[in-house]
């Protein structure tokens, strides 16, 4: 089988991981070293040039924002799915976690009157008077954010125990409703790490359930399918595998673009290389 490459961006995008990540690098006092780094990847997907999805990146409007509070070396990782996150959802914020301190621009934006934010946790964990299932239960719980407020994902991006961690020693995150989700089909399909259980949402699912709260399920679906084909991409890199691009994970992200949302080709492109 021929893998046709895709055109390889060469500038990372411009979305809040992508901008950790390079922060992150900056401060790091040794170089970060991932699993198969010794391979040039695209800048804009982090996947190498044959298996580059970017030509199939979704844009999609959506009203609902994300906020990623992000493990140490998270944005690092070129299996982290906060960044297919990003990609998707323009109102994207990412920030590294510390016991010690808070970023300013956290507690305001979790402060925007024009946002609810949800600090999306397991409710097994939580104390039971904070725990919603849906949204319009939250309103009812802090009745003074009225339904205008945009819903503002907190989503704690991170290892489970590192999400466990900056759940418990956030106290900026204590007086916020926790969104507890319980998804019909229980089995992740994260495979891009070999620590994942079938219980343990990725990222990327999360917000995915969290759009389709939300009410927009066209988000939720592309946001799925991006998920879906970058696993895919990811996989058949790691194991060798071929790449199947009429797999039926890139036709339904095919199907969702020609259903008229945008599929749109980064801004900054070289030529191909042929
Ligand atoms: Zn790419």
């Amino acid at each position: 089988m021929t893998l046709a490459a895709d055109p390889l961006p060469d500038t990372a995008p411009d979305h809040a991981v992508s901008r950790l990540r390079a922060t992150r690098l900056a401060a790091s006092a040794k170089p970060y070293v991932a699993r198969g780094s010794g391979l040039v990847r695209c800048a804009g997907c982090r996947l190498i040039a044959s298996h580059c999805a970017c030509g199939s990146l979704p844009r999609v409007a959506t009203c609902a924002g994300m906020c990623l509070i992000m493990g140490d070396i998270e944005a690092l990782k070129p299996t982290n799915t906060g960044w297919l996150v990003a990609d998707v959802v323009a109102d994207t914020w990412a920030f590294g976690w510390s016991r010690t301190a808070v970023d300013p621009g956290l507690l305001a934006l979790l402060a925007d009157p024009q946002w609810q934010p949800y600090v999306v946790f397991p409710g097994e964990f939580v104390q039971p008077g904070r725990v919603v299932t849906g949204l319009q239960q939250a309103s009812d719980l802090t009745p003074t954010a009225g339904a205008s407020r945009k819903p503002l994902f907190v989503l704690l991006d991170g290892t489970w125990s590192e999400a466990r961690k900056m759940f418990r020693k956030s106290p900026f995150l204590d007086h916020l409703p926790v969104l507890s989700l319980h998804p019909e089909v229980a089995v992740s399909s994260y495979r891009l790490r070999r620590a994942a259980n079938a219980g343990h949402f990725c990222t990327a699912e999360v917000a995915a359930l969290c759009l389709a709260l939300a009410g927009e399920p066209l988000a939720s679906h592309v946001l799925r399918a991006w998920f879906d084909v970058f696993s895919e991409r990811y996989m058949s890199l790691r194991l060798s595998s071929p790449l199947n691009r009429e797999s039926e994970a890139h036709l339904r992200l095919h199907a969702l673009a020609v259903a008229g949302v945008g599929v749109t080709r980064p801004e900054s492109q070289p030529t191909p290389a042929g």
